[in-house]
């Protein structure tokens, strides 16, 4: 069994590196936080003072930090003090050029590297059933699909360094898109007198169907497990989606591609999120859409 450091114990990075103890890897974990530690060490990984300390000696680095700005910070830090040849793997949601950046610095050191974001959410972190969406070359992939297979189930190589942020933010921007569609299209239907239920069961065997609507309903009863019947906890925060859609814009900016649904479904986001409504789930929007009526 490998030894692995896990840097960043939050929301999702706690319950990962929990579900590498239980594979039977040993694993050095680090965090600013000193609830977050002690969470580590009561699941059964080794603390270090430093994550240049929990590094040393690592068959795997993994890292799952809130943005670009950490992920770089943490790199410059723990990449030095890697044994050459060790593999680093960063989990977080970050923006397509810090990845490549933090892509080139392992290069540097002589170290294998692998983005790796993940969807699913803290029930996939805590159930170690977590979609990992990778990037880097062919041999560092190989190395870190074992360690990813103990904390998700669909591991999926999508190309060199930073591919893996780039299908993650295609995707959010899919989500963050379709949910507002979604939740214009029951907002609609109930100033027409269409029941919630009758909308449900025609566009869900229709060609409206996604997703949103089947498996994340922004609106209660139809999908009796979306958060809408759980007054809207998170799930995935609206705050989260403004964070991905924004990521998206930044990209499609730099990459020349125009995204004006994107764009708008950001500028949707980000009026819930400054309403308040950012620790909400994103399917709340449905809330926001509605508010909107005869504005
Ligand atoms: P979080 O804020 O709960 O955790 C981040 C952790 O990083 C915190 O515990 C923080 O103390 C730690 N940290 C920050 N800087 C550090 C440093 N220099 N050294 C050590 N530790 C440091 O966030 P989260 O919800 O766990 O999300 C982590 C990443 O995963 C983000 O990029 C997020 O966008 C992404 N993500 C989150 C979800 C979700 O549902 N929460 C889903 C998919 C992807």
């Amino acid at each position: 069994m490998a030894t692995i450091a896990f840097i960043g114990l939050g929301n999702m990075g706690g319950p990962m590196a929990a579900n590498l103890v239980k594979a039977g890897h040993k694993v050095v974990a680090f965090d600013l936080v000193e609830a977050s530690r002690a969470q580590a060490k009561a699941d059964g990984a080794g603390i270090a003072d430093s994550a240049a300390g929990a590094v040393k000696g690592a068959d795997v680095v993994v890292t799952m930090l809130p943005a670009g700005k950490h992920v770089l910070g943490v790199w410059n830090e723990v990449v030095p003090a890697m044994t050459k040849g060790a593999l680093i793997i960063d989990s977080s949601t970050i923006d397509v050029e810090s990845a490549r950046q933090a892509h080139a610095l392992a290069a540097k050191s002589g170290v294998l590297s692998v983005d790796a974001p993940v969807s699913g959410g803290t029930g996939g972190a805590k159930g170690a059933t977590l979609t990992f969406m990778c990037g880097g070359e062919e041999g560092a992939f190989a190395a870190a699909k074992p360690v990813l297979e103990k904390m998700g189930k669909k591991i999926v190589h999508c190309g060199g360094a930073g591919a893996g942020q780039a299908a993650k933010i295609c995707n959010n921007m899919i989500l963050g898109i379709s949910m507002i569609a979604v939740s214009e299209a029951f907002a609609l239907g109930e100033k027409l007198g269409l029941s919630h239920q009758a909308l449900f069961d025609v566009a869900s065997t229709s060609s409206g169907q996604c997703w949103s609507l089947t498996t994340y309903c922004p609106v209660p009863g139809p999908v009796p497990t979306s958060p809408a019947n759980n007054d809207y906890k998170p799930g995935f925060a609206s705050a989260l989606m403004v964070k991905d859609l924004t990521l998206a814009q930044d990209a499609a900016k730099a990459a020349g591609a125009a995204t004006p649904l994107g764009k708008h479904a950001q500028e949707i986001y980000q009026s819930f999120d400054a309403a308040g409504q950012g620790g909400v789930d994103f399917s709340g929007i449905i809330k926001h859409v509605r508010s909107l009526a005869g504005k």
